[in-house]
């Protein structure tokens, strides 16, 4: 089976783990800041804080905007849960938009629509390691006075116009192993403003600046250095990793038939968490099962929009139709593209999928 997903830990990884294990320095120390600037470095952004995983990067940053009941977010329900659940956990109400069919990203011309007194902030997801259309999210941000909470989880070193995901307002990352590049469990949240910053540090910890001093309340969410360390280790490959990633999808792209492939629009560096393809007519189920039967790994990203979750309808009385979300769901299948990939494997997945579509 060619799997949909492969963290590449090397040597340099291990040899990174047991120099933590043996310095004696567990918990957030040297090589968490290590990792930090590392990564503010990527993203070109003054600062980078890390936490334990993705969802409590997110959680921070809405807190860190002072985000909470009574509060509005923005976003899509075409993503992983954490991120209409890190609204949900500030009490604050996320206000579901419709994505761009092409994209699978926030549709801009709809977001105006549905902007309220209530409402704080933006959060698009660069969903699939494809940037959403930031400079139509940036005048939209700053006409009304937004902040813009980017879920940056899936797009480690993806471009906009030149700008990194995680740069254009405040970032939220994920490490977790399934990602472009992993430290295990971990997450990282980006911005150059320092009061942000500054917040988002204290949250992470207790609210504590001084140790055994509190002036407010937050959590225990920091990162380990032991996770640090792989992250690091990972951060130096996401490059080359986004580089093969690329460079596979480009091929499959040029040889795959019958099935719509991913966008990459102009101006956008589109980095490949996830090659989505998209299958009409009903057909998609049936050419996952053919992919089973023929050892392509396959993931389906996501079959149920978060506006159609139980807990969403059941408890919290979503009762909304978002046609574009709706249609993906039923459509989307991702293929491997990772960069532990062959020329034989990619051949593979070009044959599979090309005799199902009859091509
Ligand atoms: C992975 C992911 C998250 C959550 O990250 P964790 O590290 O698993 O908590 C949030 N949003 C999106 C879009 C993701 O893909």
């Amino acid at each position: 089976m060619i799997p949909i997903a492969k963290p590449l830990i090397g040597d340099e990884e291990k040899q990174a783990v047991l120099e933590v294990l043996d310095s004696g320095m567990l918990a957030q120390g040297p090589r968490v800041k290590a990792f930090e600037e590392a990564f503010a470095e990527m993203c070109d952004t003054r600062y980078a804080i890390a936490t334990a995983n993705g969802t409590t990067a997110l959680h921070v940053a809405l807190l860190a905007h002072e985000i909470g009941p009574g509060d509005e977010v923005i976003t899509t329900p075409f993503t992983f849960i954490a991120s209409a659940n890190s609204i949900l956990y500030t009490g604050a109400t996320p206000v579901f938009v419709d994505i761009d069919p092409v994209t699978y990203n926030i549709d801009p011309d709809l977001i105006e629509a549905a902007i309220t007194p209530k409402t704080k902030a933006i959060m698009p997801i660069h969903l699939f390691g494809l940037c959403a259309d930031m400079g139509a999210l940036n005048r939209i941000a700053e006409k009304h006075g937004l902040a813009i909470i980017e879920d940056a989880c899936q797009s480690h070193g993806a471009t906009y116009k030149g700008t990194h995901s995680g740069a254009f307002g405040t970032g939220t990352f994920s490490l977790y192993p399934t990602k472009n590049i992993t430290s295990a469990e971990g997450g990282m949240i980006t911005t150059s403003d320092p009061v942000i910053a500054e917040r988002c540090q204290l949250i992470r910890s207790h609210g504590s600046k001084r140790r055994y001093y509190y002036d407010g309340i937050g959590f225990n969410f920091r990162m380990t250095d032991v996770h640090a360390a792989i992250g690091l280790t990972q951060l130096q490959k996401l490059a080359r990793y986004n580089e093969m990633r690329i460079a596979n999808a480009r091929y499959l792209s040029a040889h795959l038939q019958g099935v719509t492939t991913p966008a990459a629009p102009e101006g956008y560096g589109h980095i490949f968490h996830q090659y989505t393809i998209r299958v009409g007519d009903g057909k998609r189920d049936a050419l996952c099962e053919h992919l089973k039967a023929n050892g392509v790994g396959y993931g389906i990203y996501y079959p149920v929009p978060i506006h159609k979750q139980t807990y969403y309808t059941r408890d919290l009385g979503f009762d909304l139709t978002l046609p574009e979300s709706e249609r993906a769901a039923e459509e989307v299948v991702s293929l491997p593209v990772h960069p532990a990939l062959s020329q034989d494997d990619l051949d593979t997945i070009v044959r599979v999928v090309n005799t199902f579509m009859g091509a």
